[in-house]
């Protein structure tokens, strides 16, 4: 068993027609990284930056972050390594005194969370932003902006970034001049719209859990509702076939980094949608793999297309069963 997962490991994740999927990791703090790289990871496809602020009373300095974002990317050894700006708000609690705002909400996911609280507090924003351009001189590092919904909002965080890295020349410390922006889909605004995020950023990243639960109205975190969270429910999977499809005609890359991406159950009907990066906890990348590796991607575009047509859960959960028992 240890010699078949250590063969795992060092195969590509490629499916039985030859098509190359992407596999990257989703790590919660720095100290992740090797557990990222045993398991073969291609880089990482979702640095939650939350972690800085665990344990700690006020706000982190830029050169606290710095040294945090440089480790991941120097461990990663030249993968890349997406470093997505503060999701601050909702679940992810910040009690800071030198925050001013966004601090009480009465509904907070649908409150100054995320991106919002980014660019209402720019000075915060700003410093992030200059760690992660810092970081980027030692390995390939990406930004990813969580939360987008609104055009003024990918406008604003580009300019941020070229605000940064002016900032930066200025004091003439090296960055990578080329350094991706992407942004995240977990909004059904901003998936309906997914054509704009497709011109505006160089690739984008599906976040389903919250993409699920603004498409349901269903509170991740709620248990009494937690039965009515289905990620196979039509309305998903329509739009995430639309992301995608979009992603690939545009020829952009966009991967999913939500739990579905680590769920071997959802891997032959993302792959039949065409998705072809999948950010995910490291344990699960062996499984995935394994099933991708017994995929046939061409044969399950066409059965998925059929899939997306049906309206009721009850025959998509049918077909999406029927997908996982054949034999590619
Ligand atoms: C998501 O919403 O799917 C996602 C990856 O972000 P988080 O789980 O950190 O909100
Ligand atoms: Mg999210």
């Amino acid at each position: 068993e240890r010699a078949r997962l250590k063969l795992l490991k060092s195969a590509r994740a490629t499916t039985l027609d030859k098509v190359k999927i992407e596999m990257l990791a989703n790590l919660d703090e720095p100290g992740e990284v090797n557990a990222a790289l045993d398991v073969g990871a291609e880089g990482v496809g979702l640095l939650r930056t939350e972690f800085i602020f665990l344990g700690r009373g006020g706000m982190p300095s830029e050169e606290e972050q710095f040294e945090a974002y440089r480790k991941v990317v120097k461990g990663m050894d030249g993968r890349p390594v997406t470093i997505r700006t503060f999701d601050l708000g909702n679940d992810k609690h910040l009690d800071s005194p030198q925050m001013t705002i966004g601090r009480k909400h009465i509904n907070p996911a649908l409150g100054l969370r995320s991106i919002r609280l980014s660019l209402a507090e720019p000075k915060f924003f700003h410093a992030q932003l200059r760690a992660i351009l810092r970081a980027s001189k030692y390995g390939k590092a990406r930004i990813l902006i969580p939360m987008l919904s609104h055009e003024h909002q990918i406008n604003q965080s580009l300019a941020a970034v070229e605000q940064a890295k002016a900032s930066l020349r200025g004091e003439r410390i090296a960055f990578d001049e080329t350094i991706e922006i992407g942004g995240m889909i977990e909004v059904p605004a901003a998936a309906l719209t997914a054509s704009l995020f497709l011109r505006k950023l160089n690739f984008l990243s599906i976040g389903t859990n919250d993409l699920i639960q603004y498409t349901l109205a269903i509170d991740r975190s709620d248990e009494q509702v937690a039965h009515l969270y289905d990620p196979l429910h039509p309305a998903i999977l329509r739009l995430l076939a639309y992301v995608i499809g979009s992603g690939n005609k545009a020829g952009v890359p966009v991967s999913i980094c939500g739990e579905l991406a680590g769920d071997p159950h959802m891997t032959r009907l993302l792959l039949g949608m065409g998705l072809r990066g999948f950010s995910m906890f490291p344990a699960h990348i062996p499984s995935v793999k394994q099933r991708i590796k017994q995929s046939d991607a061409g044969a399950l575009a066409h059965s998925v297309r059929r899939i997306l047509r049906l309206d009721e859960t009850s025959k998509i959960r049918e077909q999406v069963d029927r997908l996982n028992t054949e034999s590619v």
